[in-house]
């Protein structure tokens, strides 16, 4: 349910200081520590999955992908544009190993995947 030594573990409980934008049940959002856009928001399970790969149950993935949604109509980015993405493992940069979606919006991005590590 919980890892011990996980840092979004420790945010979703509230040992770790985060900036709350969305939440519900299962699901906890709050303002990236180091945004790469004007809107770049972390959209987790409360519950640890390692990454988006692991074996989530079905209600808890949808829960995140809708929370996602929410999170960028409460932004303003809905119409505007936004995109969402989940790093895995080493080839792309995972650094924070409990699954985690990013938002990102409120500027023009380029075509293709963002390389949020360059
Ligand atoms: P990733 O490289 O996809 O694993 O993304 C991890 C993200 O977590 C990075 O964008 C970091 O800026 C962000 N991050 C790490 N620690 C914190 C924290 N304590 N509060 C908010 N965001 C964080
Ligand atoms: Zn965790």
């Amino acid at each position: 349910m919980h890892d011990a030594d996980c840092i979004f573990c420790k945010i979703v409980k509230g040992e770790i200081p985060s900036t709350k934008v969305y939440e519900s049940d299962s699901v906890y959002a709050f303002e990236d520590a180091n945004p790469m856009m004007p809107v770049h928001v972390l959209v987790v399970p409360k519950n640890h999955y390692r990454n988006i790969a692991d074996s989530i149950p079905d209600d808890e993935m949808a829960a995140l992908m809708q929370a996602a949604g929410a999170v960028a109509k409460l932004k303003g980015i809905d119409e505007s544009g936004f995109r969402l993405v989940t790093n895995t493992n080493d080839d792309a940069c995972q650094t924070v190993h409990h699954v985690h979606v990013h938002v990102l919006g409120g500027a023009q991005m380029n075509e293709g995947n963002p390389s949020l590590k360059a």
